[in-house]
């Protein structure tokens, strides 16, 4: 298939190489084509060690910090997941391979219609994407037993918290504009274990229990 050099060289150069060693994880992304989640003109980039622009200023993740995201969540297969910050839709797309139901949220209606498509054209039926400010979570599909959010958080927004199941997981990069660090909060017996992961950079998380406006 097209780019299956491309995608096999990423697994192995980006992925394992720098320590991701789940292996449902690396399955789930050798089998996303991720050239599809990208802009026409950029497909050539797909599999380059980088995020890359999407429509309305927004990014499709960089490979890696994907799959460090997904991993830290340690799916099983049974989870329900939500995943805040649809874009491209290529992070649902891996974690539909890893858990049984995704809840996606986009708050830029166009990005949402686009992977929307994207995402039903590619056979990825345990997806659902849904226009909205992913701040607030999705108390009506409540609770999650993992959240994922691809953008930046001036902390971690109150209604996430709380949507998490009692032994559930989230990772989000919290921070300031230029840096944020990427963490990942576990509920154990009513507490929170919270663990600093890495420095990261991602475009803004936009809604009432974040940023209020997209130019910081
Ligand atoms: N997971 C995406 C990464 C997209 S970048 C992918 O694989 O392509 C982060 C996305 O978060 C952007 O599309 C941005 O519009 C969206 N976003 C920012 N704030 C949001 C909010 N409050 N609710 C939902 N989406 C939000």
């Amino acid at each position: 298939m097209q780019f299956d050099h491309e995608r096999n060289a990423m697994i192995r150069t980006q992925l394992i190489q720098r320590g991701i060693s789940d292996q449902r994880v690396l399955d789930a992304m050798s089998a996303v084509p991720r050239h599809l989640f990208v802009p026409m003109d950029g497909r050539d980039l797909a599999y380059e060690d980088r995020a890359l622009p999407i429509d309305q200023g927004q990014t499709i993740s960089q490979p890696f910090v994907v799959a460090l995201m997904t991993q830290a969540l340690q799916l099983t297969g049974n989870e329900r997941v939500l995943d805040v910050g649809t874009g491209s839709g290529y992070g649902a797309a891996v974690l539909s391979q890893l858990a049984s139901k995704v809840y996606s949220v986009e708050r830029h209606s166009a990005l949402a219609q686009f992977a929307r498509q994207r995402l039903y054209d590619l056979g990825y039926t345990n997806v659902r994407v849904l226009v909205g400010d992913g701040t607030s979570g999705l108390p009506e599909h409540a609770p999650f037993d993992a959240i994922i959010v691809a953008a930046a958080a001036p902390w971690v927004p109150r209604p996430l918290r709380e949507q998490l199941s009692s032994s559930g997981c989230m990772v989000i990069p919290v921070g300031g504009r230029d840096e944020q660090f990427l963490l990942r909060l576990t509920k154990h017996n009513g507490s929170m274990k919270v663990e600093r992961m890495r420095g990261v950079r991602f475009v803004p998380l936009v809604g009432s229990h974040a940023w209020e406006k997209a130019d910081w």
